[in-house]
């Protein structure tokens, strides 16, 4: 159980309590681990903000994995992305005939994955895949296109609202929180 946050008052509401997500992220486990048995997968967590739903992921996930992060920033501190994506911190395994499974946060308008997932393919991965807890389709600037085997794993689809909660920071606060919410406009107006 949680502790209780004075973060919690800050929060408008809780779109996935950490029963829902903990429910929706053993079915992306189990989901992965059929889609790829038997194959070796690498685990890429985009940190920070992937950092708990990573942690959380690899333990339903039965196949034998690696795990590592990435760092990519196309948003600083501000709530808006800034259009341009930089890869900060690359990925330390050798991904060479592996099925990568990158695990991220939020897909807001697809900039940061359509430059890591060229990137990690390029490195020569048998495959690429995207597992997003939260996708805000509606925002969707550029379309996500996977290699040829990858595959598209999303928790949820998101409603357009700045979250935060489960790893997803405003200004590095509010990642501790176990759901997921909506932050109050005022925190960053
Ligand atoms: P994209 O490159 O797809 O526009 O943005 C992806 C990144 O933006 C996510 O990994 C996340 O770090 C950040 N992001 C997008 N929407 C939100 C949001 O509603 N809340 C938080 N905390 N971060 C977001
Ligand atoms: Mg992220
Ligand atoms: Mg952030």
């Amino acid at each position: 159980m949680a502790a209780s946050s004075k973060d919690d008052a800050l929060v408008e509401s809780v779109l996935w309590s950490a029963a829902d997500i903990d429910k929706r992220v053993a079915e992306l486990g189990r989901a992965i681990s059929g889609d790829f048995e038997g194959l070796p997968i690498a685990v890429l967590g985009i940190a920070t903000g992937a950092f708990m739903f990573t942690a959380d992921l690899v333990r339903y996930i039965s196949e034998p994995h690696l795990v590592d992060f990435v760092r990519i920033q196309s948003y600083g501190n501000s709530t808006v992305s800034s259009g341009v994506a930089t890869i900060s911190t690359d990925c330390k395994l050798d991904l060479k005939d592996k099925h990568v499974i990158v695990v991220e946060d939020i897909i807001d308008t697809g900039v940061t994955l359509s430059k890591l997932v060229p990137h990690l393919e390029s490195k020569g991965a048998a495959s690429v895949s995207v597992c997003a807890l939260l996708d805000k389709k509606a925002r969707r600037k550029v379309e996500l296109k996977l290699p040829t085997g990858g595959r598209f794993y999303a928790g949820y689809e998101c409603p357009d609202g700045f979250v935060v909660g489960y790893g997803m920071d405003h200004a590095e606060r509010f990642r501790g929180l176990p759901y997921v919410g909506i932050l109050k406009p005022e925190v960053y107006q």
